[in-house]
């Protein structure tokens, strides 16, 4: 339930309101916005009613109503205003449109150190790069491991660019940690909750991919799960879903994304690689990102992508990225946006 403040509510009303909150075995969350604080009561929805006529009667509740959607922090209903997630430089989730790249996969030093020179040069903010892979087939590279974070790391020390890899298990979270700057769950790994909670634990972004057979609603519960847990940084990404249709190696569902933005505060971003797999599709679906009112994209850039050990196909050469983000900047400068 939601319940708001009256406007300028006094710090002891409001822990007071959480206490009596938890007193119920729900869980608060306060927002602080300009105006007023407003607080989400969450729990299993036991005593519903008799919990909202109580929490009517506290000094300081000005109103009391239930939130109506299963996802309840991520929600629009709770928090109006959008997430936005500020690093040093840049945001995502406000009016700039920012643009992950990198390889697929780490591969080597100069692989990496190289495409993390391009992009940067190109404008992107984040550099991408798997050093967990989560292969379809047991017999396909795995991934560098540590090493491939500490590639990632000095990548990041020689470009400025930020990182972000994909994290495949509960047991490699510390260890990522001490690296990445976001996390990436995988659409392999969007429903392992107990990778989900963990996450929620921590205290850096994590971008949550959308599952290849989940719906919104799904999508959503999963980002639920690391957000209830503390973590309120997380950054939605559309990545295409399994169809009957098999040109595409998945079908980027566009539409997701304003709908994602209707129904949550979070940033939504676009992975036109993934939900493509085909390397002249990337650039005109990459424009329909930013029409749509995307935050971002995470694409797969690669300096000899027919080499690539993942995602060659999909992978642009980085003459063709830069061209991407030459196209895109137009398009993003229309929407009144930065780049
Ligand atoms: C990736 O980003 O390389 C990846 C494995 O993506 P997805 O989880 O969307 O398949
Ligand atoms: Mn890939």
């Amino acid at each position: 339930m939601i319940i708001s403040m009256v406007p300028r509510s006094t710090r002891e009303q409001v822990e007071y309101v959480c206490g009596k909150i938890k007193s119920f075995g729900y869980a608060a969350h306060p927002i602080y916005g300009e105006e007023r604080v407003v607080i989400g009561a969450v729990g299993d929805g036991k005593d519903k009613d008799r919990i909202i006529s109580v929490m009517e009667s506290v000094p300081g509740v000005e109103s009391v109503i239930p939130i109506l959607q299963p996802f309840k922090l991520v929600g629009r209903e709770l928090k109006k205003q959008r997430t936005v997630i500020a690093f040093d430089g840049f945001t995502i989730g406000g009016d700039q449109f920012v643009v992950m790249a990198g390889p697929c996969s780490v591969e080597f030093r100069e692989q990496l150190l190289s495409t993390a020179e391009n992009v940067k040069a190109a404008g992107a903010k984040v550099l991408r790069g798997g050093a967990y892979k989560p292969r379809t087939s047991p017999y396909d590279f795995q991934g560098l491991e540590e090493e491939g974070l500490k590639l990632l790391a000095e990548a990041r020390e020689r470009t400025g660019l930020k990182i972000i890899t994909e994290i495949i298990n509960t047991e490699n979270v510390d260890l990522v940690n001490e690296y990445t700057d976001i996390f990436q769950v995988g659409a392999r790994n969007m429903q392992n909750f107990a990778l989900l909670k963990r996450l929620g634990k921590m205290k850096k972004p994590v971008l949550l991919k959308r599952g290849m057979m989940s719906t919104l609603k799904e999508f959503l519960m999963s980002a639920e799960y690391i957000v209830s847990q503390g973590n309120g940084e997380v950054i939605l990404c559309e990545r295409g879903i399994r169809t009957f249709e098999t040109y595409t190696r998945n079908t980027l569902d566009i539409s997701a994304v304003p709908a994602l933005q209707q129904l949550s505060h979070l940033p939504v971003m676009v992975d036109p690689s993934h939900g493509t797999g085909k390397r002249n599709l990337i650039a005109p679906v990459s424009r329909a990102a930013v029409a749509v009112g995307a935050d971002g994209l995470l694409v797969e850039v690669h300096p000899k992508p027919e080499e690539a050990f993942s995602d060659g196909p999909q992978s642009l050469f980085p003459g063709e990225f830069k061209d991407l983000m030459d196209g895109v900047k137009k398009y993003v400068a229309v929407d009144g946006r930065s780049l």
